[in-house]
């Protein structure tokens, strides 16, 4: 029988890598694990986490202008500091990102803080030494995708966002997906003057549609929009940046920020040298089980390019170190996959959209609401909410629920266990709801649209 160094060898400690090392850790595996950059990934230190401690920030700027319609007064005007932002923001993240160390300490496992790849299906060639394992992990996550052209070098991505010295007087956001969004949303509640730049007609491709399009017209109330338009050539002039459109126009911004998607990371692991089979787009192709087709390499997380999202990471890497080291063999359930968008108004969803709804069933009823929130009379702030439910007409049962809105992603956490559980309309309309709240809309609509 052959001797490996370890059990595992998981490359990256990101969500995916350090929940896959904990769990199996836990069931008696040694486990190693490579991380070259930051512990704790990118959900911890370039994502979920510092965008929502900015999104906070941002929203504070509505909230101020909000309380003067419930009597506040301001003698002075409330003073944004983006300096003290980044510096509480980064000793938060330094925190967590130690967190993420302990938890891989606490558990026995041995974390080497340096580049990793493979040489052979059991070997791993870190900077300071070579390693053997019986199973090997790919938990390398993503990088942030910007299409090549003429200065594409003077546009930043999300993982230079969130340190930026100082906080710019325009942006041009280029993309149309989460992350753009997100940012608008920043940067517009943070005085920035902001411009979206998409290639399609309709952001959120994916979303539901009446979704996007209420939160499109929001968006405008903020942001500058540029539909259907491509980024041609960035050039710097002085401290600034001249940007010009295939549509032929052109604008000048402090800062460009590309959120044109995240590719999967995979370039000089060894992997093809080893004949793993990888995608297009490099992300490591694994079956149900998350196996390459070499039997012991295995992958979870945004490199497998299924769906980026945290949790997902974390289920996926659970799953494979419950069958590696301990017992079962559960599959990753894919369906039904809450998500929320942290722009401003929030958007969460769950389920299907209309369009997915309709191509799957014979007959379905719609719900939506749209409505100024009992909040927003005395605010003055011109801001809807939007509220959807697609109904099943055969089964009754609720196939998706959409909502742009305040604390959308809050609220659609609790919807989303109903739909799990396989909950009818006719479960929502039992419930009473609670009054008055803005989530009581979704147990209330009675009149199909
Ligand atoms: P990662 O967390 O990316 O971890 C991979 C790790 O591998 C990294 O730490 C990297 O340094 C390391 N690594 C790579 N190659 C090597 C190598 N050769 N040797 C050693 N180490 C290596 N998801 C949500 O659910 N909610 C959100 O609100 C959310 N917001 C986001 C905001 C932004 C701006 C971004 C970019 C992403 C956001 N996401 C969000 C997505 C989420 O961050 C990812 O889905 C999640 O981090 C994926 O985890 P992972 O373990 O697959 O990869
Ligand atoms: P998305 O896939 O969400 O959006 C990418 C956007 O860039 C799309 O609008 C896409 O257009 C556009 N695009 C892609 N390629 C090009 C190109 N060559 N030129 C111009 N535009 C282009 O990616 P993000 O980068 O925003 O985020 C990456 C992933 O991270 C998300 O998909 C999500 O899974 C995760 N994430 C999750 C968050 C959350 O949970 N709140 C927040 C942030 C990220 P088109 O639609 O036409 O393809």
């Amino acid at each position: 029988m052959t001797n490996y160094d370890y059990d595992l060898f998981i490359i990256g400690g990101g969500s995916g890598g350090v929940r896959a090392g904990r769990i199996a850790a836990a069931l008696g595996a040694k486990v190693g694990m490579a991380e070259e950059r930051y512990m704790g990934g990118t959900c911890v230190n370039v994502g979920c986490i510092p965008k929502k401690l900015y999104s906070y920030a941002a929203h504070y700027a509505k909230d101020f202008a909000d309380a003067r319609g419930y009597g506040w007064q301001f003698p002075v005007e409330p003073q944004f500091d983006w300096p003290t932002l980044v510096s509480n923001q980064s000793k938060e993240i330094s925190r967590l990102s130690t967190i993420y160390q302990s938890l891989m300490n606490g558990v026995g496992a041995e974390v080497f803080h340096e580049r990793a790849a493979l040489l052979d299906a059991h070997t791993v060639q870190l900077q300071s030494r070579k390693v053997t394992a019986k199973e090997i992990l790919i938990a390398t996550g993503g990088w942030p995708f910007v299409p090549q052209f003429p200065g594409s070098q003077h546009a930043i991505t999300s993982n230079e966002v969130f340190s930026l010295e100082t906080l710019p007087k325009s942006i041009l956001i280029v993309g149309g997906g989460y992350i753009a969004v997100e940012f608008a949303g920043i940067f517009a509640a943070l005085g920035v003057k902001t411009c979206v730049s998409y290639r399609g007609t309709h952001l959120l491709r994916g979303f539901d549609l009446d979704v996007a399009a209420a939160f499109t017209i929001e968006l405008e109330k903020s942001s500058k929009l540029h539909l259907q338009s491509n980024v041609e050539e960035i050039t710097k002039q002085g401290g600034r940046l001249r940007v010009r459109f295939d549509r032929g126009d052109d604008i000048e911004v402090d800062t460009v920020l590309f959120a044109t998607g995240r590719h999967p990371n995979t370039k000089e692991l060894g992997l093809e040298k080893l004949g793993v089979k990888l995608a297009k787009n490099g992300a490591v192709i694994v079956d149900k089980h998350f196996t390459s087709n070499i039997p012991n390499i295995h992958a979870v997380g945004d490199v497998i390019d299924r769906v980026a999202l945290t949790p997902v990471a974390l289920a996926e890497g659970q799953i494979l170190s419950q069958r590696l080291f301990g017992k079962g063999n559960k599959e990753m359930n894919y369906h039904d996959i809450p998500t929320a968008v942290f722009c401003q108004p929030e958007i969460a969803t769950v389920g299907l959209t209309e369009t997915e709804a309709r191509e799957r069933f014979d007959e379905i009823t719609v719900y939506k609401s749209q409505f100024t929130p009992l909040r927003h009379t005395l605010s003055g702030r011109v801001e809807k909410t939007f509220i959807k439910l697609l109904v099943d007409a055969k089964s009754d049962k609720v196939l998706g629920a959409h909502m742009m809105g305040e604390y959308a992603a809050e609220i659609i956490q609790g919807v989303a266990i109903a739909i799990k559980a396989g909950a009818t309309k006719a479960d929502f309309d039992a419930t009473l709801g609670i009054h008055p709240s803005v989530a009581e809309e979704f147990v209330t609509m009675r009149t199909p649209a």
